[in-house]
């Protein structure tokens, strides 16, 4: 069964859509650059969801939806921004299609129809909540407004992957209005914060923390703040952003608030994003040869019991004990399925739930009912053991825990061992073709070094770590002072 997915070895990227496909998450459609999200895939996007809407509203946000097109005028209005996504946005220029004259049975684009305004097809939400906010916000009192926005986005991307780019996507959008630049400043990091907790307690996928540079930065913020992962490849992938915009929206939407004093000021924002990337990373941080390996926190299944069994005797008396274990499992809102399907053998079976990643696999058969024990596999050791039926729900409930902690310090260790110290030239381009993953180098703080950088290399600065060490030494490049090291990797 395993034989139909390509090793990591012999194809690294191959490897990757074979999980995607076969592990039944997602497919490619008929759009270019357009995915068709698969019901295990969408359970798992759901529960990542969930978790999340949960963080958003435990730290005060609320849920809202605004227009998916967005009017060009709106879109011009703050120019990095427009500027930043211009050459990725999809228009809609007509609202109606006719029957060709000339080919019946073909539509065309009605020329009458033309729009008075094109509409741009939300690639990110600023201009039109921002002009939205314009109506809510009049004074002090007004403020903060704390939203969130569940959506869809489009950005035309030219080179798109099964969930890390697609050029529609899911994600949410947070987007904040605030009376100090205090407050949008702490609100920005507090939300980084939230996704880190997430995607590590959660995806059990250590990050790390950090600021991008300006040429990095978000079009239209004033700072991009972003968590960053690592990928088995070592290659590294931004999981998550949240942007301190400053002034600029509420300048360029005339959004001004007056204080206690009554004095007009303009308005401070934040928006912060995570997207359906984060099942891309997972996959690619933690799989392996064998299938998918899915954290058990957000796993669409977390167990799975396959009945061993000759003749409807046995698995009448193996039906009656899954009943009792189903029922206590599912007591304790652990997600679980019984696969008594006839039309596939146990061993097909093991191979199709260990593809799509279940942490646990049950298996029973008659003898084990006799011994009052059942066969407990888990996916991320592929370890095997005959466990008692008396505390199942309990040993189960451990294991999931102990697959969690075990996931996250794997990635933890490897992320660790893929992080070098380089400070020479050389041994820059060395680390990164011999090892790969984040090097740790001085950078002399222009942005000509840093293009110069990704063009020799490819390697991009991912962040400058947050509470990171100020130290003197020499650009790797320039041999031009600096202060701090930056982490460079080459990026998904
Ligand atoms: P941004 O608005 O550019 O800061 O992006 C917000 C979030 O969406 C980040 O976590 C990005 O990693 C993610 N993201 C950006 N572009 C894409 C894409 N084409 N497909 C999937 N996720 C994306």
């Amino acid at each position: 069964m395993s034989k139909e997915i390509t090793s990591r070895a012999q194809d690294y990227s191959q490897w990757y859509n074979d999980l995607v496909i076969k592990g039944e998450l997602a497919d490619y459609s008929a759009v270019r650059g357009c995915m068709v999200i698969k019901p295990y895939g969408f359970a798992l996007w759901e529960n990542m969801r969930d978790v999340l809407d949960k963080m958003f509203k435990d730290t005060g946000h609320v849920n809202a939806y605004f227009p998916l097109f967005v009017p060009k005028s709106l879109f011009e209005a703050e120019e990095k921004n427009a500027e930043g996504f211009a050459k990725e946005c999809a228009v809609v220029t007509h609202y109606r299609l006719k029957t060709d004259p000339d080919n019946k049975g073909k539509l065309i684009v009605d020329p009458e129809a033309k729009l008075e305004e094109e509409l741009v097809v939300r690639p990110t939400s600023e201009a039109i909540i921002w002009n939205t906010y314009k109506t809510w916000i009049q004074s002090y009192r007004d403020l903060p407004i704390l939203v969130n926005q569940w959506a869809n986005v489009v950005r035309w991307e030219m080179r798109t992957r099964l969930f890390l780019r697609t050029a529609e996507f899911l994600w949410q959008e947070g987007h904040t209005a605030h009376a100090t630049k205090e407050e949008a400043l702490e609100e920005s990091e507090k939300m980084l914060h939230v996704y880190a907790d997430f995607v590590e307690n959660y995806m059990a996928l250590p990050v790390i923390k950090g600021v991008k540079t300006a040429s990095e930065r978000f079009a239209g913020a004033e700072d991009t703040y972003c968590i960053e992962a690592l990928m088995q490849d070592g290659k590294a992938l931004q999981a998550g952003t949240s942007h301190f915009l400053g002034q600029n929206f509420a300048k360029a939407f005339e959004v001004k608030f007056s204080d206690k004093e009554n004095k007009l000021d303009y308005v401070w924002a934040t928006s912060w994003g995570v997207s359906t990337r984060l099942i891309g990373a997972l996959i690619m941080a933690h799989s392996d040869d064998e299938g998918l390996i899915l954290p058990p926190k957000i796993a669409p299944l977390q167990v799975v019991i396959v009945p061993i069994y000759k003749g409807i005797e046995q698995k009448a008396s193996i039906d009656k004990k899954v009943n009792d274990i189903i029922t206590a499992l599912k007591a304790k809102n652990i997600r679980v399925k019984y696969d008594d399907t006839e039309n596939s053998r146990p061993g097909w079976k093991f191979a199709e739930y260990e593809k799509k990643g279940v942490p646990v696999r049950l298996a029973i058969g008659a003898r084990d009912l006799e011994n009052n024990v059942i066969e407990v596999a888990r996916r991320d050791t592929k370890e095997k053991g005959s466990y008692s039926l008396d505390n199942i729900t309990e040993t189960i409930e451990n294991l999931l825990t102990e697959i969690h902690q075990n996931m996250f310090k794997k990635a933890m260790t490897f992320r660790d061992e893929h992080i070098t110290k380089v400070d020479t030239w050389d041994e820059f381009v060395k680390t990164l073709d011999e090892k790969t993953g984040f090097i740790s180098a001085h950078w002399d703080g222009t942005a000509e070094t840093e293009d110069k950088i990704k063009e020799l290399t490819k390697a991009t600065i991912r962040c400058i770590p947050l509470n990171n060490i100020q130290e003197s030494g020499n650009c790797v490049l320039t041999g031009n002072p600096s202060t701090q090291r930056v982490l460079f990797a080459r990026a998904y």
